[in-house]
């Protein structure tokens, strides 16, 4: 492929992203994807919520079905008084007893905790709702506005999404593979000169056998940062 080629898909890539750009730092999109994050954050939320709902519940249905097996159990033992005769009897009676009401106590006291959670969930889940409401009410007010503005934009980036379409037929996998992993993390500029015995884009030295490949094929990566280096 072509060096002149490989610069000019950056180009025209380089003027779309200008654009994407323009685009995203306009007030109608900020407002837009400010609205939208509130929206999904509110979202997320009600999910987070609802499974703590659930887990809640559980937690107190078990407290509840503990609390009334022993409230049996005492019901039971305190029935069995009159049987016990022996003094030993009448102290495993007593311990036996003492230790279902303390543990009676405990559960009372978990479950009264577990009721203030649940309270405090409704209210927070409620609170998540309005907000929700909220911003789903302002994101449909502000949609039109950046409708109209990406309309503005859309002309000019289809033209150059087609432009960079029909110049990859004249580009070589490896280039278009190398050339879209560096955008994706952001090494930009992703394709620069050879600058003397140095990278253009991390100006690091090259080793000389690379630049020897220069010669004979149109680019070679730099060992350092990655990039595309071309020769002058
Ligand atoms: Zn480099």
């Amino acid at each position: 492929m072509e060096l002149s080629v490989m610069l000019e898909y950056q180009n025209l890539d380089n003027a779309l992203m200008r654009l994407e750009n323009e685009l995203r730092q306009s007030q109608a999109a900020k407002e837009y994807t400010a609205n939208k994050n509130v929206l999904n954050n509110a979202q997320e939320q009600v999910l987070k919520q609802n499974r703590d709902a659930g887990e809640m519940t559980s937690q107190m249905e078990a407290l509840i079905a503990e609390y009334e097996t022993i409230e049996k159990e005492l019901k039971e033992a305190e029935s069995a008084v009159p049987d016990v005769d022996s003094s030993m009897g009448a102290d495993f009676f007593i311990r036996n007893v003492q230790k279902l009401i303390a543990r009676l106590k405990v559960l009372a006291s978990e479950i009264s905790k577990m009721s203030s959670k649940i309270v405090e969930l409704n209210q927070n889940y409620t609170a998540t709702m309005t907000a929700g409401k909220e911003a789903k009410k302002k994101l449909t007010q502000c949609r039109d506005a950046y409708e109209a503005e990406k309309s503005k934009f859309m002309p000019q980036a289809t033209e150059l999404q087609q432009k960079l379409q029909e110049l990859e037929k004249g580009c070589s996998e490896e280039f278009l593979t190398v050339y879209k992993r560096l955008k994706k993390i952001k090494k930009l500029p992703v394709i620069v000169p050879l600058n003397g015995y140095n990278c253009g884009g991390c100006f690091m030295e090259v080793a000389g056998d690379l630049i020897v490949k220069l010669s004979s094929q149109p680019f070679v990566e730099c060992p350092s940062c990655g990039r595309i280096l071309y020769k002058d």
